[in-house]
């Protein structure tokens, strides 16, 4: 798939991190470099299997429409690959009951079709395309400790790993991305070599998940195929989810911010379902069979790095994914992120090739990067800080914004138009100004109701 053709910027790129940022790097930097190493410290190269790097792994994962459409633009077929794999096709609006800020969405369909799938099933597709590219090579069990720089430091020429064994090992490269996630070591890294820090945006969430898969739900009919009832902040700080997923079976998350005993077994699993803003969770599982424990993970805080602000940063070192910016998972964007971001660096590489020269690559791409990002930071901020316990840097114009998505969310239990544009922008295919558009200010301002759709849907009594 590298096309062999294309004149190369460089012999050999480095991704630090081999989870879904790494890979989609991985994909474009194999189209300008001879040679594309992704070093993971995993130990296993199954990648369809929960990986340790990957806690977050084994919780429910939703991939928007802009992630999948761009993961199509890398690997043609993918899509078609994952439904015929057994990827749960799912039309958002008409398949998902959603249950927001105490109303169900109105059920239409919408021209938002997405595939549902577990995060390890996502991910072993794509590593299986990536195996078919000759020129990148996977080496797991090699955990980046170092990065090695030229002798005035202004640029990155290499990295020193450590393998399961002990053993440091080392290897040169024209260009290193950092995909390593939470565990990102760029700031320690910049600061050993004498750089400035980045600035860091940090807002306290305290949010916690815990998931399990489900054989089977309770014998209930089920007009969906997915199933979310959010929290209702300030009051109700709990939510959850259903997804369906390969395998015919179902993934279930329970969510919650700001709470301490995360519900860690059978019987407290239950009980926190049952106290969410609406039973139906509660009533799908409550008869149903489990296939798995309960996986817990802690979220404390979305965190930024502002690399783009840097004045002074080593050249040759690009930071991306939740290693550039962690993202409140619930919005279901840190995938596509790392989508956007991997179109993005394709851009830079191509500016690049024009160029003949990777100098200012990093800048280059930190600031786009950036950019890509104000948009879901926002999103995601305007309902975290609906919690009395959120704490952090709070937006300018946020109690208007606050108020205003309000009331795009009551009117989208009604009129569809109002809830097709608000699915736009959350699956980052539309930009949120579309939600100001005559259309949509219209319905709210009047309370226009629904546009030719029934809500008879809206009736989510459960029967057995
Ligand atoms: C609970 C939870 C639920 C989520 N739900 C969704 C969702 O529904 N939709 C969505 O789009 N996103 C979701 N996300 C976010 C999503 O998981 C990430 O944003 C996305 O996968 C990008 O991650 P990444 O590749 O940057 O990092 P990771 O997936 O964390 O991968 C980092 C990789 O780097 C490796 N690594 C780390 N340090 C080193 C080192 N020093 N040397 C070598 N390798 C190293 C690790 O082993 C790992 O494989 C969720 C996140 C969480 C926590």
């Amino acid at each position: 798939m590298a096309t062999g053709s294309k004149s190369r910027l460089g012999q050999r790129a480095i991704v630090i991190g081999g989870g879904i940022a790494g890979k989609l790097a991985a994909r474009v930097l194999s189209d300008y470099f001879n040679e594309v190493m992704v070093l993971d410290k995993n130990k296993e190269s199954d990648q369809t299997s929960l990986r340790s790097g990957v806690p977050q792994g084994s919780h429910g994962h939703a991939l928007l429409k802009s992630g999948e459409d761009i993961l199509e633009d890398l690997f043609p077929g993918i899509t078609n690959e994952l439904l015929t794999s057994g990827a749960i096709p799912s039309n958002f609006s008409k398949d998902i009951s959603w249950y927001h800020h105490g109303s169900w969405k109105i059920k239409h369909h919408s021209d938002i079709q997405t595939l549902q799938q577990s995060r390890p099933f996502l991910e072993g597709h794509l590593q299986r395309r990536l195996e078919q590219i000759n020129n990148i090579h996977f080496i797991y069990g090699a955990k980046v400790s170092t990065i090695l720089t030229n002798p005035d430091k202004t640029k990155i020429t290499g990295v020193t790993y450590r393998t399961n064994f002990g053993v440091i090992k080392e290897f040169n490269a024209d260009l290193i991305i950092d995909a390593s996630g939470a565990a990102t070591q760029t700031p320690k890294w910049l600061k050993q070599l004498g750089y400035p820090q980045p600035e860091k945006t940090e807002v306290k969430v305290d949010l916690f998940y815990a998931s399990r898969a489900y054989h089977t739900l309770s014998p209930i009919e089920k007009d969906w195929k997915g199933l979310l009832i959010y929290p209702n902040p300030p009051g109700q700080a709990r939510g959850g989810g259903i997804y369906k997923i390969e395998d015919n079976k179902w993934m279930v998350t329970l969510l919650g911010y700001g709470i301490e005993n995360p519900p860690a077994d059978d019987h407290s699993f239950l009980e926190y379902a049952a106290a969410l803003d609406h039973p139906t969770i509660y009533q799908a599982i409550d008869r149903g069979k489990p296939s798995s424990e309960v996986s817990i993970y802690r979220f404390p805080s979305l965190r930024r790095y502002h690399y783009d602000k840097l004045k002074k940063f080593p050249n040759g070192l690009v930071v991306m994914g939740d290693a550039f910016c962690r993202i409140d998972p619930v919005f279901a964007q840190g995938m596509s992120l790392s989508a956007l971001e991997a179109t993005a660096l394709k851009e830079v590489l191509e500016k690049a090739t024009k160029n003949r020269s990777l100098n200012q690559i990093s800048q280059f791409a930190h600031r786009k990067f950036s950019k890509l990002l104000d948009i879901p930071w926002m999103i995601a901020l305007t309902e975290d800080f609906r919690f009395n316990h959120t704490t952090g840097k709070r937006f300018l114009g946020l109690p208007f914004l606050q108020s205003y998505i309000k009331k795009v969310v009551t009117a989208s239990a009604t009129n569809k138009d109002v809830y097709e544009t608000f699915i736009h922008v959350l699956h980052l295919k539309a930009h949120p100004v579309k939600l100001f558009s005559p259309k949509v200010l219209k319905a709210i301002l009047f309370k226009k109701v629904a546009t030719g759709t029934s809500s008879a849907h809206n009736d989510h009594t459960i029967r057995t």
